[in-house]
């Protein structure tokens, strides 16, 4: 193995110094935070840059580098006291939206969302009917009947559905 110049003692110097500056920077960073135990996926900064700009929503999203808040710590940056799941929160709230949904709907109609069932399956297995249909309709006619079809079942269901979202 080749000897190291002196140039390339004092680099190689010079890179642990700053290496070791760095680290200890973010010990106190990180204990300036009260974090003991660093996420390992941010390194306890509570931010991660994803793929894509859906980030930690995930599904369909713009394709640049996003930075948002860390999906394993939830921007806590301690890997033993993450704070909220968003993603567990946004389903909970989206499918508690969907229920009100139905129950509203439901009472609208002046009944309960039990005894709307079957019609709400008839009502989108017609829509499903219209949606395949051959006579000239507005542009997004089908896509509509599909969704709200979608919808009707997810409400009758109880089910959760995007509507964002494709099949
Ligand atoms: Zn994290």
């Amino acid at each position: 193995m080749r000897r190291m110049t002196i140039d390339e003692h004092v680099i190689a110097d010079a890179v642990a110094m700053e290496r070791q500056r760095i680290l200890r920077d973010h010990r106190h960073y990180l204990d300036w935070l009260g974090i003991e135990t660093p996420c390992a996926r941010c390194g306890g900064s509570g931010r991660y840059v994803y793929g894509s700009a859906s980030t930690w929503r995930r599904g369909v999203g713009g394709c640049a580098m996003t930075t948002d808040v860390c999906d394993r710590c939830w921007g806590s940056g301690d890997a033993n006291h993450p704070w909220t799941n968003l993603r567990e929160r946004e389903a909970s709230e989206k499918k508690r939206i969907e229920e009100r949904a139905a129950d509203l709907f439901a009472r609208r109609l002046g009944a309960r969302i039990n005894t709307l069932r079957p019609a709400m399956e008839a009502i989108a297995l017609e829509l499903d009917r219209l949606s395949r249909g051959r006579k000239e309709r507005p542009y997004h006619f089908a896509d509509s009947c599909e969704m709200l079809a979608k919808l009707l079942r997810a409400l009758a269901k109880g089910e959760r559905v995007d509507p964002s979202q494709g099949e």
